[in-house]
This record gives structure tokens, C-alpha cells and sequence, in this order.
């Protein structure tokens, strides 16, 4: 596929762009506590510019501290003494012929007591609901007075002063995602009523005022990109037909292109959309806007595959493509398109392990920085640079699983000899039933490129032959890295051994169930093979000991789980032990029967170190990787690969 429409060039305003791929903004994290701007701030961007993109709008960028943080490390634009630090990131940017945008935010309803120390400000006091209000405390918000948000609409414009003495092509104001500029636009969440409340004009009152004195502050050809949720996808809420309304009215207050997005902390996930929602799904909503204004409209979330968003453009439905997620996963994914290799990019598979997941945990000591699954030099693009290796070296991976992998990429890239044994015809490892149940399809991107790597690497792949000591030995390696993974725990209850058992690989590779069924085990492992099997329509009640299920999965598709559980519906309980399987079910330890056609176990998994120990008395220096070293999910496995094949 040609991807003409992506690499041609467009203008906002009158910034003119190289191609339509601009980076969305995404928080990082990764500033200090007062805002100031890093090298690990400067080396992120820098890679992503260098990657070819066209624009990037740097993420949310605070304009009113501390009321108006949404995470402790933000970077900031509400301070003078911000700017030089600023400056310093665009020139890391521009060097690569790349533009740059800072994003003017404010948190609104969205910010927290224990990131600000203060109690939320929004339009109007109405809290959020759901279980996402959960994560971010849930504290009502306090009403703005007139005269704050008077003050607040300079604080924004000053922050556009800002941006511009630092160098910046552009602002965007940030107008979706439950923050303070939608709370203003909501019909649910602003009950004003003063001049900044009412019928529609009243509620793009803000955002008017904001952009007409950014333009009288830094000059009408200042272009100023408007970010907002088209949809709040809360009852009440901001609905697609009022948003077309809106964009119209902030076009004529000055508005040069317009961001399309949507949800807020009532529907988080569709602030960052797991593979759960499928590719583009959102971007009806861009064609929408675009219907009613002139200006360039961007399309973003989803867009992960450069051939969707070749066809969004050719179609019609947008003017630029937003990347975000895609440009953590693969910074080079623009510059890869315009060398004709579209085939060799990592493609994000909208799992937020690494992005979304982490930042979650953020807290004041700034912890919860933005990684990705499978590109672990995001953040750290300076200290994890890989460097040739000094010393050639025989390495031998057993192992082709994600971690196996990994560790071959890594090493062959840095110059190293590597031969990998897969014992199995086909790569992957546990990948290949992790993406069976609903949804997690696209994790097959992993083995594909990694797979694809080793290919274009010249590491010898030996796939159907299990490594062995003797095996090893022939190839007189100087490393050897045991990247075995595990095997399914199979604990020693009584009846484990009856016909009616499986265990949750087993039944993910096709083995057949009947219509009840038990799942022994409330992870992930258990609850996506539950997801599985409830969605054929069968009777699943899920077994767990522990007060709640599927806690080591990511938050947002956790929570999406939990609502199809709901609606199948999977019977789940806690706290509650197996203590025998029976012929038709199992016993509880408190005595309950749960009547079961088949008992699926999902307890875990084991490392397969029954290598280690020969492995070990020869004279190669012997390694282990993945679950084989410590059972846990393909980001921690990846990463650790990739930490000892950098360093070997
Ligand atoms: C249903 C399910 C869903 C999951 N979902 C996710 C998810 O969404 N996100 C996530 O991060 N993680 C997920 N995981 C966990 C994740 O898949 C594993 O943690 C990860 O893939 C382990 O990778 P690995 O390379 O360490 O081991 P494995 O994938 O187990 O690979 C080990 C490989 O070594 C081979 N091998 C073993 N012995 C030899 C030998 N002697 N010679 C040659 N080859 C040998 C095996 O055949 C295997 O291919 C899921 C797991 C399951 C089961």
C-alpha cells in the first residue's frame, strides 16, 4: 500500500506541517515536582521528532498550579521561570524538522486532593460517578467563582505567552477528557448561572474567551488546535450534535484545527481505548466535526495500523492522523512509512500495560512513569541507547517466547551471534493462547515483529528442537540464555486428577467444555478464559481466594471485563477456597457445592528451570529470562530480556 495521503503536507493556519501524522499528546510524568522540563523529558520528544512526525503536541501542559494538576510531574506552563527549560525542548524538536505544540490544560474535576492538595474546581459542583470517579478519589469539586474563571481564562492566554517565548509553533487547548474546559462545555456538568453557564453560547463562553485572548495576547497567526470529547458518553453529557455546534462556534472565536476525541472519568475508556474497541472506532466522530467546520480536523485513538489511517484520510474522514500510544510503541513508525518499510513497524496493540497502567500509579514521589509493553527504551532513550557490543559473542536462547525473543533481537542488534531454540514448530510461546480470549488478537503483533526482527537480524532460528545440554554444548556458545517460561500450577486437590478437569491453556488451545463450568483461579489468566467461555454463551462461575478478581490485569480492560461479567452473566466468588473436585463440580472450604460440567484451573504458573541446574555447571555464563525466571506477563519478561541482552 502507498501511503501518499499520510506523508503529503498540509497547513494550520498558516503553520505548514511535512506529513499528517502528528503525536497526540500523551502525560509522561517524567518532569520535576515544580514543572520544569528534564532530559528525560527532552530525549523522549526528541526520539518521537526524529521518528519523522510532523507536529507534536507535547502533553498536557499545566497552566494553573497546584489546582490544576492532574499529575504530580506535570510539565508546567504557569510559571515564567518554566520557559527557558521549554525552549530548550523545542530546539530538541525543530532540530529534526519537526513542529511543536504545547497543550494548555487544566485538570478540573479531574484533579485530586492528593496531587494538589486541594479540593477539585470545575464549572459546576456536580461530582463524577463510576467506577473510574473511584480512581481519582471522587471528591465533589467546588464551583469556580466568575471572577476565578475570569482569572483562569488569563492564566490560559499566559500560558499560550509562554509557549510562544519558548520557540512553539502552535497551542492546543485542552477541552476533553473530563477537564476543566469540558466541564464548562457539559451540559451535564455545568449548571451555571452566570455568564459561563446556560444555553450553548453561555457554555463555550470559556473557551471563546480563552482563544480570543490567546490571539489578542501572541497574534492572530498563533494557531491555536482545540482538543474535545465529541462524545462525553455520559448520560446528559456532551452528545456528537451539540459538539458539531460547539466546534462552529470556537472556528469563528478563532480555533485553526480541531482534535477530535471523546469520553471523560464517567467512560475512561474511551480516553484510552483498549483493544476492546476496535480500530478507528472513534473516528466518526472527527468526520462529523469535520462536516461542519473549514479548518483541518484530526482523527486519533485506535489508529495504530498506517494503512487505517491511509484510508481515513483518502476517505475523507479527517485531515491528520493523531498517533499517541502508536509513537510510544514505535517512534520511528512515520519516518518507516516514508522508507517504504511499513511492514518493519512495532505496532501498539492497545494493551495500556505500559502506558495508561503505570501512570495510574502515580504519586508524589513521581512514580508511574510512561512505558510500553514491548519498547522498554521509552523514557530512558538516552541511558538504555543500545551500543555495539566489544566483544562478539556465541549466544544461544532457548526459548521462543516473547522473552526468548526479546533477548535475540536485542543481542543480535548489538552485533552478537544468536541461535534460539523453540522446541514447538511455531514461535510465541504462551502468546499464542494469550490471544484467544475476546479481544486480545492484536497481541499477536508481539510475536510478529519480534519475529520479523530476528528475521531481518540473521538470528538462527532452530524451530520443533528442544534445547538440551548436550544440544547447547555443540555450538560452543560463550551465553546462554534460558528463556523456557512455565507450565500451568496444578495443585494437589483431591480429584484434580478426575476426567473433568482442565487447565485454562488447555481449553484456550480448543479443548472442549461442557455447558457449567467452574474456573478455579480469579487472575487474569482465569478471568479471560471466563470472558472466553461465558461469551459461547456457557454457565461460568469463577473460584477466587483472594477479596477481588483479575487485580493483575490493567485497570481499563479490568474494568470492561467486569461489566461483561455483569451483563453474561459470570457468577464470581471471593474469599472462597476449592477444597475437592467432584464428578459433578466442586466443594468449597466452607462446604458449598458449585455444580460444574468441567473444572477448568487457572492457578498460575511455574518456571520450567529443569535446565538450569545442567545448564549451569558448563563453562558459558547462563542467564534466565521471562516466566522461566520469574512467572509474570509478557512487559515484565520483554523488559527484563531486554535489560540483559543490552548489557552482555
Ligand atoms: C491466557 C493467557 C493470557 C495472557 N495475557 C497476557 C496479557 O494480556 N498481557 C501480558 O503481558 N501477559 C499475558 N499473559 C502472560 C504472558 O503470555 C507470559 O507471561 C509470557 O508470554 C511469557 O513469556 P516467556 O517468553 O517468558 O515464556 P513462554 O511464552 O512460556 O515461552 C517459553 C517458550 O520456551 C519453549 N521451550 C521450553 N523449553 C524448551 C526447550 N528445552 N527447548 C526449546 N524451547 C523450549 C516453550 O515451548 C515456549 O515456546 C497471558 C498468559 C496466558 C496464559
Amino acid at each position: 500500500m502507498k501511503f501518499d495521503r499520510l506523508l503529503s503536507p498540509i497547513k494550520i493556519g498558516g503553520l505548514e506541517l511535512k506529513n499528517r501524522m502528528v503525536m497526540a499528546p500523551m502525560v509522561t510524568n517524567y518532569c520535576t515536582r515544580e514543572g520544569f522540563v528534564t532530559q528525560r523529558v527532552k530525549d523522549y520528544y526528541e526520539e518521537r521528532a526524529k521518528g519523522g512526525v510532523a507536529l507534536i503536541i507535547v502533553e498536557a501542559g499545566s497552566i494553573s498550579y497546584p489546582f490544576g494538576l492532574t499529575t504530580a510531574k506535570q510539565i508546567g506552563l504557569y510559571d515564567d521561570r518554566q520557559i527557558s527549560g521549554l525552549k530548550e525542548l523545542v530546539e530538541v524538536i525543530h532540530k529534526h524538522g519537526c513542529k511543536v505544540a504545547f497543550q494548555l490544560h487544566h485538570a478540573g474535576h479531574r484533579s485530586t486532593r492528593n496531587i494538589t492538595g486541594h479540593q477539585p474546581v470545575s464549572a459546576s459542583e456536580i461530582q463524577t460517578k463510576g467506577r473510574w470517579s473511584q480512581w481519582i478519589g471522587g471528591e465533589p469539586p467546588r464551583a469556580l467563582t466568575t471572577s476565578e474563571a475570569e482569572e483562569l481564562v488569563e492564566a490560559y492566554a499566559s500560558g499560550a505567552a509562554r509557549a510562544k517565548a519558548a520557540g512553539a509553533d502552535a497551542v492546543e487547548i485542552h477541552g476533553g477528557h473530563g477537564y476543566l474546559i469540558l466541564n464548562f462545555l457539559s451540559p451535564l456538568y455545568n449548571k451555571r448561572t452566570d455568564k459561563y453557564g446556560g444555553g450553548v453560547e453561555g457554555r463555550t463562553r470559556f473557551a471563546r474567551e480563552i482563544v480570543q485572548l490567546i490571539k489578542q495576547k501572541v497574534g492572530r497567526d498563533f494557531p491555536v488546535i482545540c482538543r474535545i470529547s465529541a462524545e462525553e458518553s455520559v448520560e446528559g453529557g456532551l452528545v456528537l450534535e451539540e459538539a458539531k455546534v460547539i466546534c462552529s462556534i470556537l472556528e469563528k472565536a478563532g480555533v485553526d484545527a480541531f482534535d477530535v476525541t471523546s469520553g471523560s472519568h464517567d467512560r475512561y475508556q474511551e480516553v484510552v481505548p483498549p483493544a476492546d474497541f476496535a480500530p478507528g472506532w472513534r473516528v466518526y466522530m472527527a468526520e462529523g466535526i469535520k462536516q461542519v467546520v473549514g479548518v483541518p480536523v484530526m482523527a486519533v485513538g485506535r489508529i495504530q495500523s498506517p494503512e487505517l489511517a491511509e484510508d481515513i484520510l483518502r476517505e475523507g474522514k479527517a485531515d491528520l492522523i493523531g498517533l499517541g500510544r502508536a509513537l510510544l510503541c514505535d517512534p520511528e513508525f512515520p519516518s518507516k512509512l516514508a522508507q517504504g518499510k511499513a511492514d518493519e513497524i512495532r505496532q501498539c496493540i492497545a494493551c495500556n500495560q505500559g502506558c495508561i497502567d503505570r501512570l495510574r500509579v502515580f504519586d508524589l514521589e513521581g512514580n508511574g512513569l510512561l512505558t510500553c509493553l514491548y519498547n522498554p527504551m521509552v523514557g530512558h532513550e538516552r541511558e538504555f541507547a543500545l551500543k555495539p557490543a566489544e566483544v562478539k559473542k556465541r549466544v544461544v536462547v532457548i526459548g521462543g517466547g516473547a522473552a526468548g525473543m526479546e533477548a535475540a533481537v536485542i543481542a543480535a542488534e548489538r552485533g552478537h551471534e544468536v541461535t534460539l531454540f523453540e522446541k514447538e514448530n511455531v514461535l510465541g510461546g504462551q502468546i499464542r493462547v494469550a490471544v484467544i480470549p475476546p479481544h486480545k488478537d492484536e497481541v499477536s503483533n508481539v510475536t510478529r515483529y519480534l519475529e520479523s526482527q530476528m528475521a531481518k537480524l540473521g538470528v538462527k532460528v532452530e524451530l520443533g528442537r528442544a534445547a538440551t545440554p548436550e544440544v547447547v554444548a555443540q555450538l560452543k556458545p560463550d551465553v546462554v540464555i534460558l528463556a523456557a517460561g512455565g507450565i500451568p500450577i496444578v495443585p494437589a486437590i483431591p480429584g484434580v486428577n478426575r476426567g473433568n478437569v482442565v487447565t485454562a491453556w488447555d481449553v484456550l488451545s480448543g479443548k472442549e467444555t461442557g455447558n457449567r463450568v467452574v474456573v478455579v483461579g480469579g487472575g487474569m489468566v482465569g478471568c479471560e478464559t471466563a470472558d472466553f467461555l461465558a461469551e459461547q454463551g456457557k454457565k461460568v462461575t469463577v473460584v477466587e481466594m483472594l477479596p477481588a478478581i483479575a487485580q493483575d490485569m490493567e485497570f481499563v480492560r479490568r474494568g470492561m471485563l467486569l461489566d461483561r461479567f455483569a451483563e453474561y452473566p459470570v457468577e464470581v466468588k471471593t474469599n472462597a477456597e476449592i477444597r475437592e473436585i467432584v464428578a459433578d463440580g466442586v466443594i468449597t472450604g466452607d462446604g458449598e457445592k458449585i455444580t460444574a460440567d468441567t473444572v477448568v484451573l487457572a492457578l498460575g504458573v511455574i518456571a520450567s528451570r529443569e535446565l538450569e541446574l545442567p545448564l549451569s555447571r558448563k563453562s558459558w555464563a547462563l542467564y534466565c529470562v521471562g516466566d522461566c525466571d520469574t512467572p509474570g506477563n509478557i512487559m515484565t519478561g520483554v523488559h527484563r530480556a531486554f535489560h540483559l541482552a543490552r548489557q552482555l
